[in-house]
């Protein structure tokens, strides 16, 4: 996940203002979705709320409050800041959870790193100010092109995960079942815990949502430990599990995540599992 940011970063920052100036004009122009094309655009921030101990959930308005914002599944967001004491802006993906077809705003939901240059900035801002962003492509969903879906998330990599989840789960025309893994350090770091019970009530048999907490509450609902292979057997992630099942499997964690799970490399805890490489797809 990193080399691939850090490339998209480097090229992206070089001229990014004057790629902001020529297409903020371009897009109203046209009168298209502001990130339906590639360019970059400065959003007002409209509210923001605390949503658990780490974690904000931050609106930003859209130019045009009639318009989505022109993002296709998957997408996510290239931010632009400029911290205070910094001279060089800082480049960091972050990935719209709301419905892609809300007119008029983005919610992006941005876990604070100690220290971290980013997201320190964007848990700074209030409602008024502005951010820079620009459009990055992730995954093309195709609906039913694959049986299954395996979405596996660690922490703040939930946020790809759910936005796949609901655009899957929302277009009745798309028959993929979904299951999600999702590792945690404690249970205060679980959100859209509701949201994601919502879904399961409303697609019993697609939907399926499994928590596993590193260092679970006495008394916690959910399984202990970290996504290992037993793991994801027990949650029906076993590569033939089903006969002939075409099953995609969809990885966003930090670092030490993405490699015990090995990825496109062919080994790790997927490959034991029996999934190819063109199986996996890493955000
Ligand atoms: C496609 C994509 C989509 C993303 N979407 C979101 C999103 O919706 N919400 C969100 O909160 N984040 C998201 N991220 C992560 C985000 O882009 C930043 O990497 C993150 O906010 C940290 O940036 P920072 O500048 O604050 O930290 P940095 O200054 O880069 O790092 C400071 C320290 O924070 C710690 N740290 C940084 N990143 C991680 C990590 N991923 N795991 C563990 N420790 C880490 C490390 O200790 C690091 O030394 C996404 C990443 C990708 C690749």
């Amino acid at each position: 996940m990193g080399t691939q940011v850090a490339v998209v970063a480097a090229v992206a920052g070089i001229g990014a203002y004057a790629w902001y100036m020529r297409s903020s004009s371009k897009a109203s122009a046209l009168d298209k979705p502001v990130f339906s094309s590639f360019g970059f655009h400065s959003l007002r921030l409209e509210s923001t709320e605390l949503i658990n101990h780490n974690t904000k959930k931050l609106r930003f308005a859209l130019p045009d409050a009639d318009k989505p914002s022109g993002l296709s599944l998957t997408s996510a967001l290239l931010t632009v800041s400029f911290p205070k004491g910094r001279w060089l802006p800082v480049l960091r993906p972050y990935t719209p959870v709301n419905d892609l077809n809300d007119p008029g705003h983005i919610d992006l939901m941005v876990k604070l790193y100690p220290n971290g240059k980013a997201s320190t900035h964007l848990h700074s801002l209030k409602p008024g100010d502005t951010l820079t962003f620009a459009p990055i492509k992730e995954l093309a969903w195709s609906p039913n092109k694959h049986d299954h879906v395996a979405l596996i998330a660690g922490g703040a990599g939930i946020t790809p995960m759910y936005q796949l989840a609901r655009g899957i789960l929302h277009n009745p025309d798309d028959r993929t079942r979904v299951t999600l893994v999702w590792g945690v350090n404690t249970d205060e770091d679980i959100f859209l815990k509701d949201e994601f019970a919502a879904l399961e009530a409303k697609h019993p048999g697609q939907f399926r949502a499994v928590y596993v907490v590193a260092t679970p509450d006495a008394g916690s609902p959910h399984q202990k430990g970290f996504v290992t292979a037993q793991v994801l057997e027990k949650a029906g992630l076993k590569a033939g599990e089903g006969k002939n099942q075409d099953i995609k499997v969809l990885v966003c964690g930090p670092p030490a995540m993405e490699k015990a799970l090995g990825g496109k490399k062919g080994t790790g805890v997927l490959a034991e599992l029996g999934y190819r490489p063109d199986q996996i797809y890493s955000f």
